[in-house]
């Protein structure tokens, strides 16, 4: 039986499955971490692909059935949750770097993605299930409404894509949303500036979206400083790309 308390909706649409299987497409060797993996529907499918893989499972009633289900030479059972657990502990081949996978849990998304890009620099690339209006914002271009925090700072650290979407008929229960599959890949361009400062001036801008930026950020920083950021005073914070966040963030503190 789903709990709604833990986010659970379970995949169990063959045609959807094997899509995203597809998608991430799993090579034998390759350290891979699946977050929620519920009744094991990805998971069977990802370890018929890999020798072995890691899982993260807040349900304990979950837990026992996995590691009943799997032999420990094949699955790594981590009774965890996923907002704290430490991405960075898992071992990883030399030369190789950690990839991620999941049908997260829809209540945890925002902060799940943060805690997750802390560790954007050991990772390969993340594919995941979420809410599709969460994707939209994630992959938003400024100028248009679903541009917001979300897209400021995961598109700082990851490229995003969209790959496709998923109906509630998918799941078992059935969500009340739409679904999307996106892929991120942390980026190898990722623009010089100081994490927090950027987290802090984004989340001040984007506090009042419907002012313009100069008052969205008045006493952070004078109508001076954002011309010398290249951004017009005049514009609503969804008007302001990700660049001229990380040249007003530099201002603040120069890194
Ligand atoms: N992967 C399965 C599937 O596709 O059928 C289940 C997906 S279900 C949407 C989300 C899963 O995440 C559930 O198994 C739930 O118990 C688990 N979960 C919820 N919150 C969690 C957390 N904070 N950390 C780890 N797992 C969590």
């Amino acid at each position: 039986v789903a709990r709604k308390r833990f986010g659970q909706n379970f995949l169990t649409d063959d045609h959807v499955l094997n899509s995203i299987i597809d998608a991430i497409a799993p090579r034998r060797g390759e350290a891979m971490v699946e977050i929620g993996p519920g009744l094991a529907a990805m998971t069977a499918l990802l370890l018929k692909e890999l020798d072995h893989m890691h899982v993260v499972e807040l349900d304990r009633d979950l837990v026992t059935r996995l590691e009943k289900a799997y032999p420990r030479e094949k699955l790594t059972v981590h009774s965890a949750d996923a907002l704290k657990f430490d991405f960075g502990a898992l071992p990883v081949p030399e030369g190789q770097k950690l990839r991620i996978v999941g049908n997260l849990p829809y209540n945890i998304s925002s902060p799940l993605l943060f805690h997750l890009a802390e560790f954007a620099d050991l990772v390969e690339d993340q594919h995941f299930m979420l809410q599709k209006e969460v994707v939209e914002r994630m992959v938003a271009e400024p100028g248009t409404k679903a541009y917001g925090r979300l897209s400021v700072m995961l598109q700082w650290r990851y490229d995003m894509s969209l790959l496709f979407i998923v109906p509630p008929t998918a799941f078992d229960p059935p969500p009340q949303v739409d679904s999307a599959i996106v892929r991120m890949v942390p980026t190898r361009r990722k623009l010089a500036v100081d994490g927090a400062t950027l987290e802090a001036v984004v989340q001040k801008a984007f506090s009042q979206r419907r002012k313009v930026i100069r008052n969205c950020v008045a006493g952070m920083f004078t109508e001076a400083q954002l011309v010398e950021a290249g951004i017009d005073p005049g514009v609503r914070p969804e008007n302001v790309s990700l660049e001229q966040y990380v040249a007003l963030a530099n201002i603040l503190k120069p890194v």
